[in-house]
C-alpha cells in the first residue's frame, strides 16, 4: 500500500509521526532511533563515492578545458551572487526588525570547543588541496575530495586514447552504480526520517518550558532569518528561475519536494546530495553532465541559507551588546559571512560554528554565541531546506544557460 503514496507524502507523514512520537513517547524514542542511524549509515556511505564518481564522470563528460571553464564559471557566478542576495536579505530584516536590541543577556551558554573548530580562511583554501587523498576520503573533506575529483577528471580527458576511453567507461559505470545504490537508500527516508526527528524532539520535549521561554525573548531574531529566508526561497531565487532560467519555479519546486522534505530533516546538505542529484535529474530533466558537476560541489560552496543566517546572527549579537557597527563594519559582516557560509560543511550546525570567524573578524564577543545556541536547531533545519533549494536552482539555471530543455 506504501508503495502507491508518492515517496514526499510517505516522508511529510513520517515526519509529523515523528513529532508526535517524540513529543508523547518521549521515552521510548530508542525504538526508532535506530531507523535514524541506519538512515544515515546509509546515505553517509554513498556520499564520498558518489561525489568522487559523479564529478570525475562529470568532468570526462564535459570533455574540453574551456567547457569546464566556462561551467566553472557560470556556476561561482551564480553561488557568489544567490549567496550575497540572501546576506542582503538578511541584513535588511535584522535592520528593520533590530532583535538584539533589548535582548535579555542572561541566556548566555557556555560554548565549548569553539577555538578548535575555527581555522583561518587562508588555511581553509590551502588544504583544498590534499595531502592525502585517502586520508580526505577517509575523514570526509568534501573540498579536497572535490578538487581530487575534477583533477583527475580532467587529466582523463588529456591521457592517450586508449586509457581515455576505458577510464571513461570506468567511472561512468561506476557513477551509474552509486547511483543505484543511492536510489535504494532512497527508498527507506520516510522510515529514517522518522526516527531522526522523533529523537530531536524527544531531546527538547523534556524542556518545553524553558525552551518556550527561550524562544519568546529570540522569537524576532528568529522571525528576522526566517522572513529572510522567505524572501530568499519564495522570492528572489524564483524570480531567477523564471526571468534568467526561463523555466516554471512552481514545477520545479514540486520536482524538487523529496530533497527539500529531507534537508529540513536532517539538517544536512550533504546527507541530503543523493536525494537532490536525483530530483534534479530525474525529476526537473536536468543533464548528469551539470547536475554531477555543480550539485557536489553546491553542498559544499553553496549555502545561501547559511550566509543569510550567519550575517544575522552576528547582527543580532552585536546589537544584543549594545554594540552599534556602522556600514563599512556591515560590509566586513556581508563579506566574511559570504567566506564563511563557503567555508561551512554541509553538516548540522555547521553554520553555528563558522559565526566565530565573523564575530572575530569584527570583533565581537565570542560569548555571544551562547545567546542564539537554544533556537540553533530549528534554524539550521530552515536555511539548511534554503541551502538546498538554492542548489537545485543553480543546476536549472546553468543547464538552462547551456540551452537545454528541462521538464519545469
Ligand atoms: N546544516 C547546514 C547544511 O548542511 C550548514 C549549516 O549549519 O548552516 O547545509
Amino acid at each position: 500500500m506504501l508503495k502507491k503514496i508518492a515517496l514526499h507524502w510517505q516522508i511529510l507523514i513520517m515526519l509529523f509521526v515523528g513529532v508526535l512520537y517524540g513529543l508523547y513517547l518521549t521515552e521510548y524514542v530508542s525504538y526508532v532511533e535506530w531507523m535514524g542511524t541506519v538512515f544515515l549509515h546509509g546515505l553517509r556511505m554513498v556520499i564520498v563515492p558518489l561525489i568522487l564518481t559523479s564529478i570525475i564522470s562529470g568532468v570526462t563528460n564535459i570533455g574540453t578545458g574551456s567547457n569546464l571553464g566556462r561551467l566553472g564559471f557560470k556556476t561561482m557566478l551564480y553561488y557568489v551572487s544567490t549567496s550575497i542576495l540572501a546576506i542582503l536579505a538578511g541584513l535588511f530584516f535584522v535592520n528593520l526588525l533590530q532583535p538584539g536590541v533589548g535582548a535579555d543577556l542572561g541566556f548566555i551558554k557556555e560554548v565549548e570547543g569553539l577555538a578548535v573548530a575555527r581555522e583561518s580562511f587562508g588555511d581553509t583554501l590551502m588544504n583544498i588541496i590534499p595531502t592525502n587523498i585517502f586520508v580526505a576520503f577517509t575523514e570526509g573533506q568534501m573540498l579536497s575530495i572535490i578538487f581530487f575529483a575534477i583533477i583527475f577528471g580532467y587529466f582523463i580527458t588529456r591521457v592517450d586514447e586508449k586509457y581515455n576511453v576505458l577510464l571513461t567507461d570506468f567511472f561512468n559505470g561506476s557513477f551509474e552504480v552509486m547511483m543505484k545504490i543511492t536510489m535504494f537508500v532512497i527508498k527507506f527516508t520516510p522510515l529514517g526520517v522518522l526516527g531522526i526527528v522523533a529523537v530531536v524532539v524527544a531531546e527538547q520535549a523534556g524542556d518545553t518550558y524553558a525552551l518556550l521561554d527561550i524562544m519568546r525573548r529570540l522569537g524576532i531574531y528568529m522571525i528576522a532569518v526566517l522572513a529572510g529566508l522567505s524572501l530568499h526561497a519564495f522570492v528572489t531565487l524564483p524570480l531567477i528561475l523564471k526571468f534568467v532560467a526561463k523555466v516554471d519555479p512552481w514545477k520545479h519546486l514540486k520536482a524538487m519536494t523529496t530533497p527539500l522534505l529531507t534537508a529540513f530533516s536532517t539538517s544536512s546538505s550533504n546527507a541530503t546530495l543523493p536525494l537532490t542529484m536525483t530530483a534534479v535529474e530525474e525529476n526537473s530533466g536536468v543533464s548528469n553532465k551539470i547536475t554531477s558537476f555543480t550539485l557536489p560541489l553546491g553542498a559544499t560552496v553553496n549555502m545561501d541559507g547559511t550566509a543569510l543566517y550567519e550575517c544575522v546572527a552576528a547582527m543580532f549579537i552585536a546589537q544584543a551588546y549594545g554594540i552599534e557597527l556602522g556600514f563599512l563594519q556591515q560590509v566586513l559582516v556581508v563579506a566574511t559571512a559570504l567566506l564563511a557560509s563557503i567555508g561551512a560543511a554541509g553538516i548540522p550546525m555547521a553554520g553555528l560554528v563558522m559565526i566565530s570567524i565573523i564575530l572575530t573578524a569584527v570583533g565581537l564577543p565570542l560569548e555571544g554565541l551562547g545567546l542564539i545556541l537554544a533556537v540553533d536547531r530549528i534554524l539550521d533545519m530552515c536555511r539548511t531546506t534554503v541551502n538546498v533549494w538554492s542548489d537545485s536552482c543553480g543546476a536549472v539555471t546553468i543547464a538552462r544557460s547551456e540551452g537545454e530543455q528541462l521538464n519545469v
